[in-house]
């Protein structure tokens, strides 16, 4: 940014500073894009991160197919622990930052304790320099600084920099932006396109969180503006107002950095995954529709699991396990109770169907098919464990339970029996519980 004149207005401006191009126009400048040194306004980049991510534009710019694949570029910090300091002159920013570190903290299994020298090697220390910035990932052994300048003390603002910190990428570099967002290039300060580049699966995980328009790591709409129109447009304009929100991190943000780092609240105990791979952890206890056909009254199939909680589990820490299951599929039955498995027909079967059973030491492996469709569960005892793959398209968004509707959308995984999407995995859970069985 040294080619041009910043100025930090008298008046303290929300968020922002009055920059003056070469062309003597002013524009306003969230405090984001004010450091010096940084790479789409607010990230530093290690040596190696740059050649990295230059090789990469230089590709996309004379459009070369590179198939070198390249490592995840940001590393994440071990164990989801960063340890943090806030250095001397950002002390009176403390209330701002501890906020912004809960925010973190109340969503995330990702955990800040103070930097102790005899405990952690690494850490993020907040000082208060140009702008508000930060690194991508785990990148320094030590001290690794994040800077919350003038105009950064925000609680958004600071969440968005410990994103960075933490290895998100802007929002709209993601691979598949432009399936949601429109550049305006003609609105780009001259020699400030290559803030809006996209990068490939390669350098971007998005471990299959659908883009968030209104994630915290997303560019405001005027970012980089040199004539104050938008540089950013929505393809489906009722989204455009969620662009650029600095309030908190979004049900997306929350979901990528959990996936990231492994939380427990998404590899907990019992492990559910939706159809469509969306993790979460869900600890009711009783019977639990895990599946069945939503689309006839009558369901062609309907399967219903049973939660029990885990011998070492506590009030502070409940967990429950699977113990139990039941499919039944037309007029069949199977009851799978630890390795015990009963069979059984409720009545005339006419339905060509027919549930396969298949034993293997510790395994209980139950099949059916209909209308094309084969589903199989496999039920390992020793870990509590039951992995549902279903071959076949017929019941793509017809599906409803735990594991969700299958429509290869995970944002509407969260399905209540009366079709809203809930946010909070509890709730949903619940929500599938099989009103009647007694459970001792
Ligand atoms: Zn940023």
């Amino acid at each position: 940014m040294s080619k041009y004149v910043v100025f930090y207005s008298t008046a303290c401006i929300f968020m922002s500073v009055t920059m003056t191009l070469s062309n003597g126009n002013k524009i306003e400048l969230p405090a984001e894009l004010q450091g010096k040194d940084t790479f789409e306004g607010d990230m530093k980049l290690t040596a190696d991160q740059f050649t990295k991510i230059e090789e990469r534009i230089e590709a996309q710019k004379h459009r070369i197919e590179t198939r070198k694949a390249y490592a995840i570029l940001s590393t994440r910090w071990e164990d989801a622990i960063v340890p943090y300091r806030i250095e001397p002159e950002s002390q009176g920013d403390t209330a701002v930052i501890l906020s912004a570190i809960a925010h973190w903290e109340s969503k995330t299994c990702i955990r800040f304790p103070q930097y102790d020298p005899a405990e952690h090697t690494s850490f993020i220390s907040f000082t208060k320099q140009d702008g508000c910035w930060s690194y991508i990932g785990k990148v320094f052994t030590g001290a690794q600084e994040i800077s919350i300048g003038i105009g950064c003390e925000h609680l958004g603002t600071i969440a968005h920099e410990i994103g960075h910190a933490i290895g998100f990428f802007h929002e709209q570099s993601r691979p598949d932006r432009d399936s949601y967002v429109i550049i305006n290039e003609d609105n780009i300060i001259d020699g400030y396109e290559d803030n809006f580049q996209k990068y490939d699966t390669g350098t971007i995980d998005t471990h299959q969180v659908p883009y968030d328009i209104g994630s915290l790591m997303h560019y405001g709409e005027r970012y980089f503006s040199k004539n104050g129109l938008n540089t950013i447009d929505a393809v489906n304009p009722a989204d455009q107002s969620k662009m650029g929100q600095r309030d908190g991190l979004s049900d997306a943000d929350i979901l990528l950095a959990n996936l990231m780092y492994k939380c427990p609240g998404v590899s907990g105990d019992p492990h559910m995954k939706t159809f469509d791979g969306r993790p979460y952890t869900f600890q009711g206890v009783c019977w639990y529709t895990l599946f069945k056909d939503c689309f006839y009254h009558k369901p062609d199939f309907e399967v219903a699991v049973k939660f029990e909680p885990r011998g070492d589990s506590t009030t502070d820490h409940f967990r429950t396990r699977a113990v139990a299951f039941n499919v039944s599929v037309g007029m069949e039955y199977a009851n799978v109770n630890g390795l015990d498995v009963i069979t059984g027909n409720k009545g005339h079967d006419t339905a060509a169907r027919s549930i396969r059973v298949q034993k293997e030491q510790n395994v209980v492996i139950l099949e059916f098919t209909s209308n094309n469709t084969t589903f199989t569960l496999e039920w390992a005892l020793r870990k509590h464990a039951l992995k549902v793959n279903v071959q076949g398209a017929t019941y793509n968004g017809r599906l409803c339970g735990l594991m969700g509707n299958a429509d290869g959308d995970t944002r509407n995984d969260f399905q209540t029996p009366d079709g809203n999407v809930v946010l909070d995995a509890a709730e949903f859970g619940e929500s599938w519980e099989v009103k009647g069985q007694t459970c001792e």
